[in-house]
């Protein structure tokens, strides 16, 4: 069911009805088969019971007529008989019974036999405290050892500081989140946190310390308010709105029929990109972790919810430290530090400035983002000035007078002012939104 838009987009009703309509006859062969035995069995059962019942009676009756039983132990015998078949039947149902549960045992096993293969060693600590500041010493890592992902990672985050991850696709970034987070463990070179070996201290005090916002936000099948409170079960409400309110989506989830007690969907399916990706930072905010992983979302979103989410981070971001895996190089040209990852390695480093001034391969992207940026913002112009004077040929019945079509030039002009970059949003957005929890 949750793959039924990709189904709608490829008119693959028919395949997907015919992959049905084989599953469930699959489904009634098997189903024939297991009935037909216990029917079978049930009446071997049966007749081996019977055949065993008149058997007994017989030789007891000619014991009766023979002199050598009185009547009263024929019904003796019966009754026993009878009480005898409740059991046996008991025993077909129950070997029935057994069958389903071993089958469902041994998935269970299959599951217990799967080892973590990320687990803490015996002597690990507790990171009771965490600044925030993160190492990565010549980190090397390959989740398939033919292909390296991580080529010798060098960097460092000092605390409360917000460093940008960017480069080509397969570079390795998401990589790095996920050592962080200790879902791998890398294969040589150490990373630490505030100076500890992640591998010295327990996987579950370090995820206490790190909050993620991925680039999919999934959320459960419940109420907003729940999905809220997965971050902190003993949040109040106050803690969930105020939280909320620094993520800029408490007003729009008021805006909801049923507020804070909205069903979303499964996954978080009747939220926007953009409410979603509010509600992940607001779960963030709730969990009040000393570092952020941020992979920003790819998708271009509207100038509006644009301005919110990067208002929202930067309450986010405030005193914390942020790795932010970034798609859109204007929303991190404020940041303290740029990583060009390339083939797992930094391949240039610096700020925003620092980096265009070498002339490398982050202001190559750059050039090119701004120029996709330049040539997206001239085709809205042009497609918002068709849009007038389609419009205005409308309400002229048809015609229309060169006069007014200077106008409509004259008004697109003006609506073609570029558009604020992203960073600068951010920084207006930050100066107005209240300090984090
Ligand atoms: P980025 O986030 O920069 O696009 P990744 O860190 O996801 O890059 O990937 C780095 C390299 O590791 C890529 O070559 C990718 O194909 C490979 N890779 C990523 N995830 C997996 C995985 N789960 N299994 C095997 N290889 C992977």
């Amino acid at each position: 069911m949750v793959s039924y838009e990709t189904v709608k987009y490829f008119n693959a009703e028919p395949y997907e009805f015919n992959r049905y309509r084989g599953a469930v006859s699959d489904y009634q062969a098997a189903e024939y088969h297991v009935l037909f035995s216990l029917q079978l069995m049930n009446t071997c059962q049966n007749t081996v019971f019977m055949l065993g019942l008149l058997i007994t009676c017989f030789i007891c009756a000619f014991q009766i007529a023979n002199g050598q039983r009185d009547v009263g132990q024929f019904v003796g015998l019966l009754t026993y008989m009878s009480q005898l078949q409740g059991p046996l039947n008991f025993f077909g149902t129950f070997y029935r019974s057994i069958q389903g549960a071993m089958i469902n045992s041994e998935r269970l096993l299959e599951l217990f036999r799967a080892k973590p293969t990320v687990v803490d060693a015996p002597d690990v600590d507790e990171l009771r405290s965490c600044n925030g500041g993160i190492e990565f010493d010549k980190v090397h890592f390959a989740y398939d050892s033919r292909k390296p992902a991580l080529n010798g990672l060098s960097f460092e985050c000092k605390p409360g500081t917000t460093t940008a991850l960017v480069g080509e696709s397969g570079g390795g970034k998401s990589t790095v989140f996920r050592l962080l987070f200790r879902f791998y463990n890398s294969t040589s070179g150490q990373i630490r946190v505030d100076g500890h070996p992640v591998e010295s201290v327990s996987i579950d005090s370090l995820r206490r310390h790190i909050g993620v916002v991925p680039q999919d936000t999934v959320l459960f099948n419940e109420t907003i308010m729940y999905n809220l409170k997965y971050a902190n079960p003993g949040a109040t409400d106050e803690d969930i709105y105020d939280a909320c309110r620094a993520a800029s989506i408490h007003d729009r989830i008021l805006t909801f029929p049923d507020g804070y007690q909205t069903k979303v969907g499964e996954r978080g399916l009747r939220l926007s990109g953009g409410e979603k990706q509010r509600v992940a930072i607001a779960r963030t905010i709730i969990k009040n972790p000393r570092i952020i992983l941020l992979d920003e979302a790819t998708a271009a979103l509207d100038t509006d919810t644009e301005e919110h989410i990067q208002g929202a981070l930067a309450t986010l971001s405030k005193g914390r430290t942020m790795l932010v895996i970034a798609h859109r190089l204007s929303t991190i040209t404020t940041a303290d530090q740029i990583l060009v990852l390339q083939n797992g390695q930094v391949a240039e480093k610096g700020t925003h400035e620092q980096l265009l001034a070498m002339k490398g391969r982050y202001s190559s992207m750059w050039r090119k983002q701004i120029k996709a940026q330049r040539a997206a913002a001239e085709a809205q112009v042009l497609q918002d000035r068709a849009e007038r004077l389609r419009s205005s040929s409308v309400v002229a019945g048809g015609g229309e007078d060169s006069s007014s079509q200077s106008d409509e030039d004259r008004h697109a002009e003006t609506t073609a002012r570029p558009r604020p970059t992203l960073s600068q949003r951010s920084t207006k957005a930050s100066e107005a939104k209240p300090a984090g929890p």
